[in-house]
């Protein structure tokens, strides 16, 4: 035992490697299948280890169901590549509703009203028809699964990533601990996908960090109509399948504290307290709710929905003036689901880190302020910094430093893979 009662001392301890792959992602939620497929399709051995069972994040099992948005708000598609994929393989499965591309951007009432019930319409009006998509988690794993699959990508579920061993600003190991206990993986190079940020953390790289009013959204079967229901008011939208109704439950509306999302103690209290109101929630809208008479929760999500948590400090901090800005390294662009005719294009330097040259972020922890984390932390953003950071990862392998990629090669990877740059 150490001699201070607040610490104990570990013994040096020696872990077996794992793998050694070029490229490791960190947190499979929308990001970070994106990043692994992307990595894996352009060549480098892929390691993708998630501390849950299933991927997609939020996305799934935070039933954050609702691509939000693939469009600039004037009518033009602003995200492609593989959240696209994505929609046309869920649409395979019949698991997505989103409006015809003839509709985009039209500002008939009744077409933006049936977006609206599906959860596709927010911010302030005037509205228009945007290219949003509602989804149902399942497709989004299932088809998740099969592009992990066909890529080839090793995944490892039930995995934590513990702390990076660094030596010379690179990381040289990750120390891993899941049932077979702790390991190291010794990757080239190593994508930030946890959403919190908890590699570059540990890092030791710069970060700001939000406290938040926690989510969680949960889903009602047994609706009995669910179009009348909606009719007569309330919180809540239509989803994939029938007889179902998705609501967005949480938030500052309905919980009273802020929470820090990296502190297990706050998640733990928060995750109890908003489970008991989303039962209260539940009774409420079988009492209140025309046709929820005999409704009950057919899906709750697993973890709290949290908009922000960690941001990482890069090389380039995103600003809200940065809107519609052009920057030379643009690896990514997105609209903003609140904002019409407008974009942010994502520079690579917002995925580089400051002083660890062989790790990158992608997703909602990617560097930017908190009003423009508003636009990029949503869904098609999310996928479309995984890919980029995926595309990134693979071409950095060979000599282990992000910072050294050559930009116009990435952009040029990128578009041949369908993402949409300018
Ligand atoms: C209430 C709410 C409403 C939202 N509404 C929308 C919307 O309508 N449309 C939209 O597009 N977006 C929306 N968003 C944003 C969006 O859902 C998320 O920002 C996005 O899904 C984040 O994706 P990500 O891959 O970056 O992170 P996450 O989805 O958080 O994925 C991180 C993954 O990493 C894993 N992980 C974390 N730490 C570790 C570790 N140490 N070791 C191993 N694995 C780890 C997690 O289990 C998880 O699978 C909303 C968010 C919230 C909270």
């Amino acid at each position: 035992m150490s001699p201070d009662p607040d610490f104990v001392t570990l013994p040096e301890s020696r872990l077996p490697v794992a793998a050694r792959p070029d490229v490791l992602v960190v947190g499979g939620g929308s990001a970070g299948v994106s990043a692994a497929v992307a990595a894996a399709r352009a060549g480098a051995e892929t390691y993708l280890i998630e501390r849950f069972s299933y991927t997609g994040g939020l996305a799934t099992g935070g039933m954050i169901i609702l691509l939000l948005t693939l469009d600039d708000g004037a009518g033009k598609q602003a995200v492609a590549g593989l959240c696209q994929e994505m929609v046309e393989r869920m649409e395979r499965r019949g698991g997505v509703w989103y409006p015809p591309r003839e509709q985009w951007d039209d500002p008939d009432p009744a077409l933006v009203e049936h977006c609206r019930r599906w959860g596709l319409v927010w911010g302030s009006a005037p509205h228009r028809v945007r290219y949003s998509v509602a989804f149902d988690p399942y497709a989004f794993i299932f088809a998740a699964d099969e592009m992990l699959r066909e890529a080839g990508v090793h995944v490892l579920y039930q995995t934590w990533a513990c702390e990076p061993l660094l030596e010379d600003g690179r990381i040289a190991a990750l120390v891993i601990q899941n049932k077979s206990g702790r390991q190291a993986i010794v990757p080239r190079v190593v994508i930030d996908t946890t959403g919190d940020g908890d590699v570059f953390a540990a890092a030791g790289e710069p970060y700001e960090a939000e406290r938040v009013h926690p989510w969680l959204w949960f889903e009602m079967g047994g609706v009995r109509d669910v179009e009348k229901a909606l009719e007569a008011g309330g919180l809540f939208f239509r989803t994939t399948g029938r007889d179902r109704a998705l609501v967005p439950w949480g938030g500052e509306a309905r919980v009273r504290e802020k929470i820090d999302a990296t502190d297990p103690a706050e998640v733990s209290a928060a995750l109890v307290e908003c489970r008991r109101m989303v039962e209260e929630e539940a009774s409420r809208l079988r009492k209140d709710a025309p046709g929820f008479e005999d409704a009950y929760i057919s899906l709750m999500a697993d973890q709290l929905g949290i908009t922000e948590s960690r941001r990482l400090q890069g090389r380039h901090v995103m600003v809200r003036d940065d809107l519609n800005r052009r920057f030379d390294d643009t690896i990514a662009r997105t609209g903003h689901w609140t904002k019409y005719d407008c974009v942010y294009n994502i520079p690579y330097g917002s995925l580089l880190t400051r002083g660890t040259a062989n790790l990158l972020a992608a997703g909602r922890c990617i560097s930017v302020d908190h009003r423009v984390n508003h636009a990029t932390k949503e869904i098609p953003a999310c996928m479309a910094t995984g890919q980029a950071a995926g595309i990134a990862a693979a071409l950095a392998a060979e000599g282990r430093d992000a910072t050294a990629v050559d930009v116009a090669t990435l952009q040029k990877r990128l578009r041949d893979a369908g993402a949409i740059l300018e």
